[in-house]
């Protein structure tokens, strides 16, 4: 079930970063042991009541020059209505309604995106509830007060926003078609890839309807099976700036990946494994996705027989929080191995849905235990009680325990490692959840 997307738009100074902390949290840093990830605040996985969303932060606009804020609001403003399921528009009851407001306001409701008015720094309420009245000129409904700084009204808007998410049915999801996003930074050959599996494999409908996200879907029929592509190439905007454009890419990356099951990272073989490549990687092993590492233009490099263990290596180490990640090398030129990434993407959906059963889980537990000792500290040793799977897409088990604080890092990933051994899942990332039992 992929998870809506949220999105700050407002003017600088308005309080969009203070917002974002606010909303964000704790969950800002994400995986404390992927590389690279931690260091932009672009998005954050937020959970509200039991609500959960990713928030966006369509990026900052320099504040001192006044001439070009409008076109980077509006361009801003176009990222968020590309990628976000609903938009919260920001304003600030201190400065009051200005031009630029009004401008944007004008291009959010043309949209026709949920959007939702907040207006920020309404510290009190009694001394400032009068001056939000005016926002209603924007023609965007009602304004929300909020102060994102003393955390006031923030439920308010959050259930406002929260309104507009699309409504999950609880029926089984019609479309169980596998869907695959295409990632990897700009010209290692995602569109390439794209566009020979469609040649080859012919049955293409582009644009499918109800597509409204900035990524294009493709649908491609093989072996009377359909596969929809999600790829993140497709469109390109005409951003001068570097930065905004690396933020747009990232963006991109995430909205692509939330909707996607099985995420195929393309490293450029011409280039090897670079910590953008990371970063990005970063994003699905977050999500727990499916992964495969596509290593293409394979023709292009020269090559002898340690080649593959050599780049093999390299893949491991700097992706090394995803050992269970598989590697292909391939060529969007020549078409090898092209076929083979079918057979892996099944192979991933098939061990992301993948059930164990309690009672070979717990047999698994046991023997482990019995080889290597849990941790203790202070005298106190690791006990575990039972064992059980929880959920798929990803694999996610729990596990019940004397005390939650003896559960080392080492002790879950020794833990993983033997699960692997009798079951595989290779090409999905698996999930603990540690409680403690009464
Ligand atoms: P951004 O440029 O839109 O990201 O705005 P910032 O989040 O950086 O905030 C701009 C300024 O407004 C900072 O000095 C914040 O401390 C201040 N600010 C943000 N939220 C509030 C609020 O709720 N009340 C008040 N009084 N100030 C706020
Ligand atoms: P994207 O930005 O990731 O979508 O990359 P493109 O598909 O646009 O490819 C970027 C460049 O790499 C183009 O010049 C392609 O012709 C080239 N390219 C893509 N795949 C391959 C490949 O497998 N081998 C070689 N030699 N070149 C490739």
């Amino acid at each position: 079930m992929s998870k809506p997307i949220v999105a700050i738009v407002g003017r600088p100074n308005v309080g969009k970063s203070t917002l974002f902390n606010a909303l964000a949290g704790e969950n800002i840093s994400i995986v404390k042991d992927t590389p690279g990830v931690t260091r932009d605040r672009i998005y954050a996985d937020v959970t509200w009541l039991d609500h959960a969303f990713t928030l966006i932060d369509t990026g900052g606009i320099e504040p001192d020059s006044s001439d070009i804020i409008l076109s980077q609001m509006r361009e801003q403003a176009q990222i968020a209505i590309d990628t976000a399921d609903v938009i919260i528009f920001l304003a600030d009851v201190r400065q009051g309604l200005v031009d630029a407001d009004s401008k944007v306001a004008d291009m959010l409701r043309r949209s026709r995106k949920p959007v939702v008015l907040a207006v920020n720094k309404v510290d009190s309420f009694q001394k400032f509830m009068a001056d939000t009245y005016e926002f209603y000129n924007l023609g965007i409904g009602d304004p929300v007060p909020i102060s994102a700084a003393s955390r006031l009204g923030i439920g308010d808007m959050l259930d406002e926003v929260v309104k507009h998410f699309p409504k999950q049915t609880g029926e089984i999801e019609e479309d169980d078609r596998p869907r695959i996003a295409i990632v990897g930074k700009p010209n290692v050959g995602k569109s390439s890839i794209i566009n020979k599996l469609i040649g080859e494999n012919r049955v293409i409908v582009s644009n499918i309807a109800g597509t409204t996200r900035d990524a294009i879907d493709t649908e491609v029929r093989r072996n009377g099976k359909d596969y929809i592509f999600i790829d993140t190439a497709g469109l390109r905007r005409k951003n001068k700036i570097k930065e905004e454009l690396e933020r747009y890419s990232i963006i991109r990356t995430v909205t692509a990946v939330e909707r996607a099951d099985v995420v195929i990272l393309v490293i450029d073989a011409k280039e090897g494994v670079t910590e953008q490549d990371a970063k990005i990687a970063g994003i699905a092993h977050e999500r727990g996705k499916g992964i495969i590492i596509a290593v293409n233009k394979w023709d292009a490099i020269e090559k002898n027989d340690k080649t593959v263990y050599e780049y093999t290596n390299k893949i491991r180490n700097i992706l090394a929080y995803m050992p269970y990640a598989e590697i292909t090398f391939i060529s969007a030129v020549t078409g090898q191995r092209l076929p083979k990434l079918f057979e892996l993407i099944d192979m991933v959906i098939q061990n992301q849905n993948l059930r164990v059963a309690t009672g070979v889980l717990n047999e698994i537990m046991t023997e482990a235990v019995a080889l290597q000792q849990p941790p203790s500290d202070k005298g106190k040793r690791l006990k575990l009680f039972y064992i059980t799977q929880v959920a798929v897409k990803p694999p996610t088990f729990v596990i019940f325990v004397n005390d939650k604080e003896l559960m080392h890092f080492s002790y879950t990933r020794y833990l993983e490692n033997k699960i692997r051994d009798a079951f595989g899942f290779k090409g999905t990332a698996l999930r603990f959840l540690i409680r403690e039992r009464k």
